[in-house]
């Protein structure tokens, strides 16, 4: 299972400028205004183009390719094959138009991406483990973040590069691991939002996975849809508790994961 799974790992970039000729895109997003409801993002090869697929898989036909540089108009996001890129392994690809797909892993955008309707089979299986966080707890102040919560930050990037975390803002008179640079939020859909369908699976991955690699992440604790769940002797043993704001979609934790990493005073 592991080996032919790495096996499926595969380099998207075409090895040669073949394709020059046949490039498609590139600037034809580039008027959008940006806050549209078109999502933008750039292609980040080496140097290589970017192969443009008929399906999100390397097996589909080469419909086009990207140069270097460009910038590409998605539409949405599905799951397919898992890819090694420049941003980051992934199985997420885009939807650039009818029948057009990019490995995702050679996208960098900073806006959300809906998932495709009807992509239907998302992936059971997790993410790899992430890298083991190097760095001592500590305390700092929001909006910075402590390097060990940065380095969660930066592993779930890598492992849902759909999922958007976000640092908080300090909260004056609260206890909050925010206030301490010990907490992010990430939300795998919209804020103020019940995510849904893939949006929602997605969330539960990355609650099951955070939860499953929290000994190497230094995670102390996390929330999602009002349950928590807490690394802590006595409490690790009965899993996913139910929270405080049930019902309420941020309060309650049903459009972001709040994620703590352990700090020298947690809140
Ligand atoms: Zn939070």
């Amino acid at each position: 299972m592991q080996v032919s799974k790495r096996k499926k790992i595969v380099y998207a970039v075409v090895g040669t400028s073949l394709m020059a000729g046949t490039a498609v895109g590139g600037h034809a997003a580039v008027s959008h205004a940006e806050g549209s409801k078109i999502r933008t993002g750039t292609v980040m090869t080496k140097s290589d183009p970017l192969s443009v697929r008929s399906g999100p898989s390397t097996d589909e036909a080469r419909v086009g390719s990207l140069k270097k540089g460009a910038k590409v108009k998605i539409t949405c996001r599905t799951k397919g094959q898992w890819v090694k890129g420049t941003r980051s392994t992934t199985n997420w690809w885009d939807k650039i138009g009818p029948g057009k797909y990019v490995s995702h892993a050679y996208i960098k955008t900073n806006l959300w991406i809906p998932v495709c309707k009807g992509s239907g089979s998302t992936n059971g299986s997790l993410p790899k483990a992430p890298r083991n966080n190097p760095h001592p707890s500590a305390m700092s102040q929001a909006p910075n973040l402590t390097e060990r919560a940065a380095h969660v930050r930066k592993e779930m990037a890598k492992a849902f590069p759909g999922i958007q975390c976000d640092v908080s803002a300090y909260r004056p008179g609260q206890k909050s691991d925010h206030n301490s640079g010990n907490a992010i939020d990430c939300f795998p859909g919209r804020f103020g939002v019940f995510p849904k369908g893939a949006t929602k699976k997605e969330g539960d991955q990355a609650a099951a996975w955070l939860r499953k690699y929290a000994g190497k992440l230094d995670v102390q604790y996390v929330i999602w849809q009002n349950k928590i769940w807490n690394k802590k002797p006595g409490l690790n043993e009965k899993g996913w508790r139910e929270h405080r704001h049930a019902g309420q979609v941020t309060l309650g934790h049903y459009d972001h994961l709040h994620i703590s990493v352990t700090a020298p005073v947690q809140y």
